[in-house]
């Protein structure tokens, strides 16, 4: 599934979804004590899965970088690991599953929250979207690497201690949206979604 993220990623770049060096994914198989991340600040439109950073899962508080390939030591993990690290501990409703955290900058998606548009609203018009992707209240102002962004996206997406979450997406102003899944793809389709959407609520005018 490496290879299966490196490839959305690609399509994410040539979406206009992130520049170069955005963007971040996470996955966690359920019986695995450990989950994959991409590296940070490397070129997302040649990322291979021999770069990916392998992250153990030390204690609900505690995570440890380690060895994973000879190429990806020389790399950081992601600034964004709180984010994924809060969501990949405890897998909640995909404990049995695969789960799959996507963080990018879709274009629309941003620009709603830019126009004022809480993302959690939108759904009611469409039910295409509602159907298929339960979208979170977006989560405001806050730096990007930080915890402060972790713990606000955990809280919209209602992350319990037991890691179920009661959304699939989440929007952060100014900056992008999360999504989370059984695969990279499904992951994905929750923010190809909710993009469109957007797109088509700008273009209305109505809003
Ligand atoms: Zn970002």
């Amino acid at each position: 599934m490496l290879e299966t993220i490196c490839d959305i990623m690609v399509d994410a770049y040539k979406r206009n979804w992130i520049t170069s060096r955005d963007g971040n994914v996470s996955i966690r198989h359920h019986d695995r004590d450990h989950f994959y991340i991409t590296p940070s600040g490397v070129r997302k439109q040649t990322l291979q899965p021999d770069q990916f950073k392998k992250i153990k899962i030390v204690s609900s508080l505690m995570w440890r970088d380690e060895l994973y390939t000879e190429i990806s030591s020389a790399l950081k993990p992601s600034g964004e690991i709180p984010l994924h690290f809060g969501l990949q501990k405890n897998m909640g409703q995909h404990s049995n599953d695969v789960r799959v955290v996507v963080h990018v900058h879709p274009t629309y998606c941003v620009a709603a929250m830019h126009a004022g548009i809480d993302l959690s609203t939108i759904v009611d018009s469409f039910p295409e979207l509602s159907r298929y992707t339960k979208v979170a209240p977006n989560v405001g102002d806050v730096p990007p690497i930080s915890q402060e962004l972790a713990d606000q996206c955990h809280k919209m997406l209602q992350l319990d201690k037991n890691g179920n979450i009661a959304y699939d997406i989440v929007g952060i102003k100014g900056h992008g949206v999360v999504a989370i899944d059984t695969s990279p793809w499904r992951a994905y389709e929750h923010i190809e979604r909710l993009e469109h959407i957007c797109k088509i609520v700008l273009a209305s005018g109505n809003y």
